[in-house]
């Protein structure tokens, strides 16, 4: 069969090879003029990474990630490890596959890599969508009119693919925003850190960790921000010089390091969606963020995508264009409760972090370290 993928990020390149390996045609149309990806870092749990494994491309990416043995959780004002949790050897034993943390640049690379040239679309904009009985149709904003048996709309937290398929409706702001940034590892040498680390403390979480090899420093300090200052999301915006410091005064000496010593730092506005009840019509179905974007607090936006992605390839495989409408039903069946609770369990994950001193705090920290101590990742 012809499928159409609609944007080239983490979903829609791993649900394009996710497609050609149950052997249809795909055609991956993007809107910039060639493949980028922003200076960040992204953790990948093993549930997607068990997906790169079947797509061949696992020994690819851990070539160019950092592997961490551990996570640790700590307090924001001394740094006290509230509990750490196991990463290496025994996530892998149990799961089958890595925790890896990567440059996004070398994940993006390694997904475009296993996609032809031939087979991609770069600075096409999909101005609509439109299907009938036995095809549906992309036009572009040349005018041009694609047809295939199935479309993938991976456009994105600002889908319009979404607004087409079922009505206005637009990204929230979830009322936080972050600092980030990537710093070459030298310039933190003296501070001691740990491979992946999420600071906690009120109104603000700090997360850092190690990519490339532990050739970077990734950092990310989400702090919450009201209505009147709602920042935009765009991973390009950047902060004014010391502005980081100033949100995180009072914080560890070592949060104030690396925030100090960040060089560039950029400002990211956190949205997400509503969850949809559900995301496909007809020959037509949203996959990755267009579908259910969340908050980043279990770093598990993209690979909910890539698992997406899998389950697409998996449900047509052998199918005809027929049967595309009823794969697509099976595919959201079997992704949507699923993606729909860790959306809101990334929510439920900023609120904890962000619990003030006192009881509260002291009741979460007692749990994690008891749940930690059960468990041996
Ligand atoms: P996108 O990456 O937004 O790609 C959409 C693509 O569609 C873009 O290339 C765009 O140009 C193209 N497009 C849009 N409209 C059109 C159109 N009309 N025509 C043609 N092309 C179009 N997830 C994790 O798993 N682990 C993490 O550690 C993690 N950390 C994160 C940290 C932060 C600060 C944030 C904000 C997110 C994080 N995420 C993480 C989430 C993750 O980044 C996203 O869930 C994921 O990148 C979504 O991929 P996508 O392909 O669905 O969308």
């Amino acid at each position: 069969m012809k499928a159409i993928v609609v944007g080239a990020g983490i979903g829609g390149l791993a649900a394009t090879l996710s497609l050609r390996r149950s052997g249809h045609e795909v055609t991956l149309v993007e809107q910039t003029p060639r493949f980028t990806e922003i200076g960040a870092g992204i953790q990948l749990a093993p549930n997607a990474t068990r997906v790169l494994r079947r797509f061949g491309l696992l020994d690819e990416v851990a070539a160019r990630a950092y592997r961490p043995s551990e996570v640790c959780f700590r307090t924001w004002s001394d740094g006290t490890d509230v509990c750490r949790y196991r990463l290496g050897r025994e996530v892998e034993d149990e799961f089958g596959a890595p925790y890896l943390l990567l440059h996004r640049a070398d994940l993006r690379e390694a997904l475009a890599a296993g996609v032809p040239s031939a087979s991609v679309r770069l600075d096409t904009t999909v101005v609509g969508i439109d299907q009938d009985d036995t095809a549906a149709h992309v036009t572009t904003a040349s005018g041009e009119r694609l047809s295939a048996d199935l479309v993938v709309a991976a456009d994105g937290i600002r889908s319009a693919a979404r607004q087409w398929l079922f009505g206005a409706d637009k990204a929230l702001f979830s009322r936080t925003a972050a600092y980030r940034a990537l710093l070459p590892a030298d310039r933190v040498a003296d501070l001691d850190l740990p491979e992946l680390a999420v600071w906690m403390g009120p109104s603000r979480h700090f997360v850092h960790y190690w990519v490339r090899r532990g050739e970077l420093l990734n950092m990310v300090a989400v702090y919450t921000a009201d209505e009147a200052q709602q920042t935009q999301e765009s991973w390009t915006a950047r902060a004014e010089p010391g502005e980081q410091l100033s949100e995180f005064a009072g914080w560890d000496p070592r949060v104030l390091r690396v925030l100090e010593r960040a060089g560039q730092v950029f400002r990211y506005g956190i949205y997400t969606r509503a969850p949809l009840e559900r995301w496909n019509v007809g020959r037509v179905t949203l996959l990755g963020d267009s579908a259910h974007a969340m908050v980043p607090f279990l770093a598990q936006g993209a690979a909910q995508a890539i698992m997406d992605a899998a389950v697409l390839g998996d449900v047509l495989t052998d199918a005809t264009p027929a049967e595309v409408p009823g794969a697509l039903d099976r595919y959201v069946r079997r992704r949507l409760a699923t993606a729909t609770s860790v959306q809101a369990g990334a929510a439920r994950a900023g609120d904890e972090f962000h619990l003030p001193d006192g009881p509260e705090a002291r009741t979460r920290n007692a749990r994690m370290a008891a749940h930690a101590a059960r468990n041996r990742f």
